[in-house]
């Protein structure tokens, strides 16, 4: 690429509105231009960067065996009414009219979408696992979209979508999948972390997010420097080290009758059991069991909640008429009452029983039979409350301290069950010939905010400096004078032609700018690798040479640059 017949349109002055390095300098260095709240154009350098990060996550993907399609991005509201997130996905759902007054939203994510495909192209066990990914425009009317690209309003999503037979497919996926976002995160030049998380609105009953690490970050990540804990400190699953022991021994009491009582209201209810239910009835999340509930008002709240509530004041249990009118909305589908609220079963006991209870129900073993998905990972063995944790405090694990630090939420993974096959109906034959809901796991990549949390991470006074694998080009070919000088102009024409039959992406900075200028735009967009062509240095014999992570320049001759750039 020669810059002159490129379109670079670098800023001066820092803008006032940008608050974070990485939306300053993209803006600066003209990698975007803001057109309304949340909604970017990507400049043709800033294109560059984005489609680099696209071009690794699209590799690795592959590379794991999963297998690209391109969903819409327009989905009609009743696939989203079948699992109940028309209503209960919230604020970010950008919901429209078609001309004929037909309702879509503009997909935030795409569970439902997938599962209407697999409902109609899985048939047989035969074609399972199977994981497709796609890499898609996505839009979240964020309450609060800043920091450019980092939390926009539209923004680039790679979200892929597994279907399993049973358990054990679906945690090797998980594994699968945990393992390619290492290597995609590696890949791209990143600090980063997995740490157990939170399953949120999408539901599920294991979760990792990776986190690439930075103080702008907007989360907060502990782990421990003596084992392999990780956690999102926001977690809410919090569990007190020293109330486990008590909470077990709670558990093992009232087994039998939670799970008779689950039972029964299915049968009551004319539901059929997602799963047989064997030890404990107290799991996660929608589908895969049911959930142990607790209400104040309307508002219902999961174990997950129950958790936090330390005194549990004005709550009570639900009632069934309770949980019969909330199922009785939605035949057949356990979603949750609301974003990170999940549904609810009942146990006929006093709230003191059930603090205990909830106070173990995290741990291993106190969940269903067969839906500790991803518990084979480098997770916490115990899930403990570190909200208020400050670094150099014990790990919950009991191995080594605890470090904190600031995340950017870069990748999330989840095991998600059966909620979404169950709720539309998708049913593949298994090898006995019956119809069987496939277990579902789902897997996001922010491809648009890694290219920011990347600045985050890399960056000084100058500007950006790009990971070598985000990089627009890798070496900047800088001109001086290439109008008034023949010879330095051919000059660096050459290298640059040599260094692309060397398979080196390189840009010739032909613009005739005063060197000041000149090197002050390849600095503030971080080329990694900058060569001077001058007529000085073709006098001596040299290119200038010049890292972008270094501070000095170094005089070298043609055979020495081409070795140290190829
Ligand atoms: P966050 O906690 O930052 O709001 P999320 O948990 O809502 O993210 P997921 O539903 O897990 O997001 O989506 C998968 C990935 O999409 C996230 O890990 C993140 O990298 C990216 N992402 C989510 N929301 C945005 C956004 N508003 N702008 C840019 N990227 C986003
Ligand atoms: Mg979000
Ligand atoms: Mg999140
Ligand atoms: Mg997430």
């Amino acid at each position: 690429m020669r810059l002159s017949q490129f379109h670079l349109r670098t800023v001066k002055e820092t803008p006032a509105d940008a608050e974070i390095a990485s939306h300053q300098l993209m803006l600066k260095a003209g990698m975007l231009r803001k057109l309304a709240a949340g909604l970017y154009t990507w400049s043709p350098l800033g294109l560059r960067v984005l489609r680099k990060v696209e071009a690794v996550v699209r590799e690795e993907m592959d590379r794991s065996g999963a297998i690209e399609l391109l969903m819409p991005t327009i989905q009609p509201q009743e696939l989203w009414e079948e699992t109940g997130r028309w209503e209960k996905f919230g604020g970010q759902l950008l919901k429209i009219r078609d001309r004929k007054e037909a309702g879509y939203c503009y997909g935030p994510t795409a569970e439902e979408v997938i599962t209407d495909f697999a409902r109609n192209e899985l048939a047989s066990y035969k074609q399972l696992p199977v994981n497709f990914y796609n890499i898609q425009t996505k839009f979240r009317d964020e309450i609060r979209p800043r920091f450019g690209v980092m939390r926009a309003r539209e923004f680039l999503m790679k979200d892929a979508y597994s279907f399993h037979l049973d358990d054990d497919s679906l945690a090797a996926e998980y594994r699968n999948m945990y393992d390619a976002y290492g290597r995609i995160f590696t890949r791209l030049g990143l600090k980063f972390r997995a740490v157990f998380a939170d399953t949120g609105a999408i539901g599920g009953s294991a979760s990792h997010e990776f986190h690439v690490l930075a103080d702008s970050g907007e989360d907060s990540i502990a782990w421990s420097d003596g084992s392999d804990y990780a956690a999102n400190v926001e977690l809410a699953e919090a569990l007190a080290p020293g109330q486990r022991p008590a909470a077990a021994e709670a558990m093992r009491k009232v087994e039998t009758p939670v799970q008779k009582t689950c039972e029964d209201v299915a049968a009551l209810l004319g539901i059929p059991l997602a799963r047989t239910v064997k030890s404990v009835a107290l799991m996660g999340d929608e589908g895969t069991g049911f959930v142990l509930a607790l209400v104040r008002g309307d508002h219902v709240v999961n174990e997950i909640k129950l958790a936090k509530l330390q005194g549990l004041a004005g709550y009570r249990l639900a009632t069934e008429d309770e949980i019969r009118a909330h199922l009785g909305s939605e035949p057949g589908f356990l979603g949750p009452v609301a974003p990170k609220q999940a549904i609810t079963v009942i146990a006929d006991r006093s709230v003191a029983a059930m603090a205990d209870f909830v106070v173990g129900a995290n741990a291993p073993g106190f969940h269903l039979a067969g839906v500790n998905w991803g518990r084979d990972l480098p997770e916490p063995a115990l899930v403990a409350d570190i909200r208020n944790v400050v670094a150099g405090d014990p790990s919950p694990d009991g191995k080594g301290t605890l470090a904190l630090a600031r995340g950017i939420e870069v990748g999330h993974v989840f095991a998600l069950g059966d909620r979404y096959s169950r709720a539309m109906g998708c049913t593949v034959l298994d090898a006995g010939g019956k119809a069987t809901h496939p277990l579902m796991g789902c897997y996001g990549i922010g491809v648009s905010r890694i290219v920011a949390a990347a600045i985050e991470q890399n960056h000084d006074a100058n500007g950006i400096v790009w990971p070598q694998a985000m990089a627009p080009w890798q070496v900047a070919v800088c001109v001086i004078n290439p109008k008034g000088d023949a010879a330095v102009e051919e000059a660096a024409d050459t290298l640059y032609r040599e260094l692309g039959a060397a398979g080196i992406e390189a840009v010739l900075d032909d613009r005739g700018l005063r060197p000041g200028a000149m090197f002050a735009d390849i600095e503030l967009i971080g080329i990694p690798h900058r060569v001077v062509v001058s007529g000085r240095g073709l006098e001596a014999g040299t290119f200038e040479y010049r890292a972008r992570s270094a501070t000095e320049s170094e005089n070298l001759d043609r055979a020495t640059l081409l070795a140290r750039l190829t």
